[in-house]
């Protein structure tokens, strides 16, 4: 674009190039937004004419000083992080940037756990990995806004914590904070045309206003993608096995030490030292699950990786593993951030691999 044009509805900086980014709009639309005289971005189009919200990521620089911005108002933080992905959900810094603002955190995706699970069991292990984190939540909830389910629950929430404030909702990109906001929305009965944009001065981020019905509002801020995301390695279309879309049902492996499990051929877990005993594997259903000898492991992922060790396909694809190994003093999972986890018995001495730049790490069993 040669001239600097701004949408009428939030302010942000029309561009055509980046379509998850803030102030993005098709080319026709410009067109026309300018014959018009009233041009609005994709996302203040949709808002105004579906009353449904687009996600839209910026950077993290943006979405610090955004926080920042947070921690100057007299508000309720609520805090959306995937139950499946709570590692790769975590803001650093989120706490300190809020400043004295109280935080609700959400658990979205519960539709993915395992059905026989314990509601207060999975909350109290979130509060301890948001506490480990150095969040302190004043609450935590579950839920899913894909099913819907116990989301008129967190209505009620968030109103206990409100008192008389507004209602920023924060998240890293993908823990579906927007599919959240458009149940909130839909739920919310008589709300049509008076969704509104706005900006806090001096930035650029588009925010979405859902009044609530005590005159405060529901705002919508842009998310930040997480820099480690498993998902940078893979094709769109391998995207599936990092963001199951079905209840996972969990695996267990007998294994003795000195066996391995590939994980497609993005992840892999070594059992190095200890007794034979079962794994449990959490991860989407259709990742394909391999089990060698530790010994034969590496000659095998030269072999077979892209191939019959997928995703990814196409040996082009394929990006070497690191290794992490730990010992574990209590039952825990190890965590493959972005793909998921399998839980070991303690006492066990492990190792977990992953791209490079995907975090491996050590954390309370969650089950
Ligand atoms: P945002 O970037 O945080 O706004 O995330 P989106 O709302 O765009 O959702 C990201 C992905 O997660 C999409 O593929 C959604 O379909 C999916 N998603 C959102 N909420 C849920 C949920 O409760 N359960 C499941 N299984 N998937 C969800």
């Amino acid at each position: 674009l040669e001239e600097k044009l701004y949408c009428i509805g939030c302010g942000a900086l029309i561009q055509d190039t980046d379509k998850d980014k803030a102030g993005y709009t098709p080319k026709s639309a410009i067109e026309k937004g300018l014959e018009s005289g009233e041009l609005y971005c994709q996302r203040c189009f949709r808002l105004r004419h579906y009353n449904e919200i687009q996600p839209v990521d910026v950077s993290d620089d943006e979405f610090l000083h955004l926080l920042g911005k947070i921690g100057d108002t007299d508000s309720l933080v609520v805090y959306v992080v995937d139950i499946f992905d709570v590692n790769g959900s975590i803001i650093p810094g989120i706490q300190r940037f809020v400043g004295n603002n109280p935080i609700l955190v959400v658990g979205n995706k519960v539709d993915l756990l395992p059905s026989s699970f314990k509601e207060s069991k999975i909350k109290d292990w979130l509060r301890q990995m948001m506490n480990k984190a150095g969040i302190k939540p004043i609450d935590i909830e579950l839920v899913s806004a894909k099913t819907n389910r116990s989301v008129d629950d967190l209505l009620e929430v968030i109103k206990k914590y409100q008192k008389n404030r507004d209602v920023y909702v924060v998240g890293v990109t993908n823990v579906g904070k927007s599919t959240l906001i458009n149940q909130i929305i839909h739920q919310a009965s008589g709300q049509e045309q008076v969704i509104t944009t706005s900006k806090f001065p001096g930035t650029t981020l588009d925010m979405i206003k859902i009044p609530l019905d005590d005159g405060h509002d529901l705002i919508d801020t842009p998310g930040v993608i997480h820099a480690s995301q498993m998902a940078h390695y893979l094709s769109p279309k391998d995207l599936k096995y990092v963001s199951p879309q079905k209840r996972i049902k969990p695996k267990v492996y007998q294994l003795n030490d000195g066996q391995t499990l590939f994980l497609g051929a993005i992840g892999r877990f070594d059992y190095v030292k200890g007794p034979k005993t079962g794994f449990t594997v959490y991860v989407d259903n259709n990742l394909m699950i391999h089990r060698t000898k530790t010994e034969n492991a590496d000659e095998f992922f030269d072999k077979h990786a892209g191939e019959l060790l997928n995703p990814p396909l196409g040996k082009e694809n394929v990006v070497p593993l690191q290794r992490h190994e730990f010992k574990v003093e209590d039952t825990s999972d190890l965590v493959i951030e972005g793909l998921g986890w399998v839980t070991v018995p303690k006492g066990s001495i492990i190792a977990g691999w992953a791209p490079k730049g995907v975090s491996v790490l050590i954390r309370k069993a969650m089950f």
